[in-house]
């Protein structure tokens, strides 16, 4: 089987879930399709005064909800397909932890490292002008959020922008996510993607079952693990992984990879590559020139986190790892997947994994559009109720308590607290569903997402009465 394009990859996975659905040919073909793209090109003068032309894209897959979600990405490849493809695949992953917007991508075709920050401020701003001009963004309409190559600073910058545009302000901090805190952004969103990445790989591994057919203990603690990409979702996934026991022995970074079965330390190794511009020759670890080989390392669990379609036919009878844990958006072929399928080797899927960032995306459109930062009136509340609790018991033991524990319990939760457990929450929710319908259809863990997000899907369009 050859490779075919990343659409048509995410189309035939939803082709392979659809046939364990009942929903009319129609419906599903309304499902898959994308409603509409916006393919733009414009000029930027570079600081040098020479002009360059600018190729972007927006695609809303689906507005059987709306607003549409999903980030934006900066990288030299990106193209329609791609985005339509990460689009659809935004679709899926907002209605498997019950986010209520449709799918929504954004491209911007340029190498950031290419270009000055004026420049990429520039085509930030002129690619918001684009959306607003043609109705894509808004906090009803679009939301854009970061996605590879970009952060909070570009989402500043598209607030700024799509404030100066807008005459009705006063909903407009929630046109955009992944905001600097400052300007509207909710705490623990930088984090989200990889936390998620935890809380799921956290709750694969605690079932005892399942782990013993991949011939594994249950819990995180002392499984070996390698991640690609030491970006957001990457560094951040590595960072809770590591803090919740497990050891990081291989690290991979466009520039190479480094491997140490003992163990490496992340921070140490974050440290190094800010020192000395590279990933390699980290003190005790060997060094892996061509990165992608890393991929192939003894482990028990890979984090692809870089980029799609770094698993493929020809490296996936290769691959060493157990567990896959699908960071990136697309990580592993439709060719790879059935490889890795029938080898036995446990895939947890993007669609579902990466959905961290757009389940904290949407605490913070709420929190835009309450204008109150989440927890500010039950904190102090909690904080008395709690004290008042323990002065009961320490009454009633005739006793005091050790005042350490006393603070650790009687804090309020803050809003990260608050966000942090409503993320892990539908994580934990989210993994225990699709696993329910893997048994239930007797498939693997990707199949039992997609059915579960077009039978959600297909509701929303039923309870619109489009179907009969
Ligand atoms: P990022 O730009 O912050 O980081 C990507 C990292 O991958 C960079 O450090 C880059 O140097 C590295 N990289 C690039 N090519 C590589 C290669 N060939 N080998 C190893 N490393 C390589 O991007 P990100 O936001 O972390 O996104 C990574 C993936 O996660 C993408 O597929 C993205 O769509 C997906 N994702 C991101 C979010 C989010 O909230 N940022 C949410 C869901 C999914």
């Amino acid at each position: 089987m050859s490779e075919i394009s990343f659409l048509a990859q995410v189309n035939r996975m939803f082709e392979k879930a659809a046939v364990h659905t009942k929903h009319p040919k129609g419906l599903l073909d309304q499902i898959r399709i994308c409603n509409s793209t916006y393919a733009m090109q414009f000029p930027l003068k570079r600081d040098d005064g020479s002009i360059e032309v600018i190729r972007a894209w927006r695609a809303e897959h689906s507005q059987h909800k709306t607003p549409t979600k999903g980030g934006i990405r900066y990288a030299p490849n990106v193209n329609e397909d791609e985005v339509t493809a990460l689009a659809s695949l935004m679709t899926y992953k907002c209605a498997i932890v019950d986010v209520p917007f449709g799918g929504a991508k954004g491209g911007i075709c340029i190498d950031r490292r290419k270009y000055s920050e004026a420049e990429l401020e520039r085509i930030t701003r002129r690619y918001t002008f684009e959306l607003v001009k043609k109705n894509f963004i808004g906090p009803g309409i679009d939301v854009p959020a970061p996605d590879y190559g970009t952060g909070a600073k570009e989402m500043s910058w598209i607030l700024d922008t799509y404030n100066s545009l807008t005459s009705d302000s006063l909903d407009a901090l929630a046109c955009v996510t992944g905001k600097p805190v400052g300007q509207g952004g909710v705490r623990g969103r930088k984090e989200a993607t990889g936390r998620g990445v935890f809380f799921g790989l956290r709750e694969a591994c605690s079932h005892a079952e399942d782990m013993a057919q991949l011939g594994l203990s249950p819990g995180l603690t002392g499984k070996t693990v390698i991640v690609q990409g030491l970006g957001n979702v990457g560094y951040h996934a590595a960072k809770f992984i590591q803090e919740g026991g497990a050891i990081i022995v291989g690290l991979a970074e466009y520039e190479g990879a480094i491997y140490n079965a003992n163990g490496l330390d992340l921070e140490k190794v974050v440290k190094h590559r800010k020192e000395t511009g590279s990933i390699l020759n980290f003190p005790g670890a060997e060094n892996i020139t061509h990165s992608q080989a890393a991929l192939e390392l003894p482990c028990d669990i890979l984090v692809p986190a870089a980029l799609e379609a770094v698993i493929v036919g020809e490296n996936a009878t290769r691959i060493q790892a157990k567990i896959i844990a699908e960071g990136a958006n697309g990580p592993v072929t439709a060719h790879a997947d059935t490889i890795l399928n029938e080898r036995g080797i446990m895939i947890i899927p993007d669609v579902f994994l990466n959905a961290g960032g757009v389940t904290v995306s949407y605490f913070e459109w709420l929190r835009n559009l309450q204008h109150v930062r989440f927890g500010r009136m039950s904190k102090r509340f909690e904080q008395n109720m709690q004290t008042r609790m323990l002065d009961a018991i320490q009454t009633i033991m005739g006793k005091k308590l050790d005042p350490q524990f006393m603070e650790e319990v009687i804090h309020g939760a803050s809003e990260e607290d608050l966000v942090n457990s409503g993320l892990e929450d539908t994580m934990i929710n989210a993994y225990n569903e699709i696993r329910m319908i893997a048994q239930q259809h007797k498939t693997d863990l990707r199949t039992a997402s997609f059915i579960n997000a077009i039978d959600k899907v297909a509701v929303s369009y039923l309870e619109m009465g489009i179907f009969p």
